[in-house]
């Protein structure tokens, strides 16, 4: 029998234990005796399947629990994937079936942390056009690991700048033709996709790149927090991103953001920034005063830590916008 990795997640440990009795875990099941599925009994273990699993694996029940997310904040518990197969091909390398280990079923985990490698999934929606900001991400993940674990410890609550990034800049509108471009010329007059509403968040200006990832048309963004582990790698993979860049920079992300937005955006960002510190209030107010005073581009940034080729191209996209809007 195959000893489990260190935090390896239970239902993971069955199935490798099932290969080498050549049976499903559905059969590894019958055969040990728990009553759960083993994905329900990760997330809510039962003593008795415990203790039955325990006896045929010669392991102690205090280990088995250790293996499921039983003890997890609550917060952390509603952005796992239970249903996450996602694995590190250094881990696995030889192996016959890959781990998978608790820490990947976070919402936010895209690496092993063991061998600072990207986990491998099956999506790849997106991957290579949001790959070029990987310390973004990996920064954005660890403000969401421990905002999520009850540790958050950044200037603004991690679950403000996430509601900030998730917020309309924009009316809901139509793809404009520009942003079907991806599109085989038959499928772009289609009616379905035409007449789409397509949401317009804070994210596509603070990580433009994500709509180069992702057509617009495609975008599976969650309306709100609760919805974040169902959405996409690239969603997901965005958001981390963003969180880091506002977390670095929170009112030069929120200037630019207010700037690129239309009234109705900018009422919708107004209103979230009321619950951020005074601070951050203060100086975003400042420099909204500043950007009226010397007209538009007259803030000139002179504190970004944003990469000039990631601000400029949706202040254009902006500008075709308004003009197809009009
Ligand atoms: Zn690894």
């Amino acid at each position: 029998m195959p000893p489990p990795f260190q935090d390896e997640r239970l239902s993971s440990w069955m199935e490798r234990i099932a290969d080498v009795y050549r049976v499903s875990l559905d059969g590894l099941q019958a055969h040990v005796g728990w009553a759960r599925p083993a994905l329900q009994l990760e997330s809510e273990p039962v003593r008795a399947d415990m203790e039955r699993i325990a006896a045929a694996t010669r392991s102690s029940v205090e280990r088995l629990f250790a293996m499921t997310f039983h003890d997890v904040p609550p917060r952390y518990r509603t952005l796992l994937r239970p249903a996450s197969r996602e694995t590190c091909p250094v881990c696995s390398r030889g192996m016959q079936r890959p781990q998978r280990l608790r820490a990947w079923s976070f919402a936010f985990s895209f690496r092993c942390d063991r061998h600072r490698q990207p986990l491998f999934g099956f999506e790849t929606r997106g991957a290579c056009a949001l790959g070029g900001d990987e310390a973004s991400a990996q920064r954005g993940a660890e403000f969401l690991y421990r905002w999520a674990m009850g540790r958050d410890t950044a200037a603004v609550p991690v679950g403000s700048v996430l509601s900030l990034l998730l917020s309309p800049s924009r009316k809901a509108s139509s793809p404009a033709p520009w942003e079907l471009a991806r599109l085989p010329l038959a499928h772009q007059h289609e009616p379905s996709i035409l007449s789409r509403r397509c949401r317009r968040p804070a994210l596509r200006i603070v990580v433009p790149e994500f709509a180069l990832a992702v057509p617009i048309y495609d975008q599976r963004l969650p309306s709100g927090v609760a919805d974040l582990p169902n959405a996409p790698w690239a969603e997901r993979y965005a958001l981390a991103v963003g969180v880091a860049r506002v977390l670095r920079n929170p009112v030069d992300a929120i200037l630019r953001t207010l700037e690129a937005s239309d009234d109705f955006g900018r009422k919708k960002v107004k209103a979230l920034l009321d619950r951020w510190p005074a601070a951050i209030r203060g100086a975003v107010d400042c420099g909204a005063r500043r950007t009226r005073t010397r007209g538009e581009g007259g803030r000139t940034a002179q504190n970004t830590h944003f990469k000039p080729r990631l601000v400029r191209e949706p202040s254009n996209r902006d500008a075709w916008r308004d003009r197809a809007d009009a």
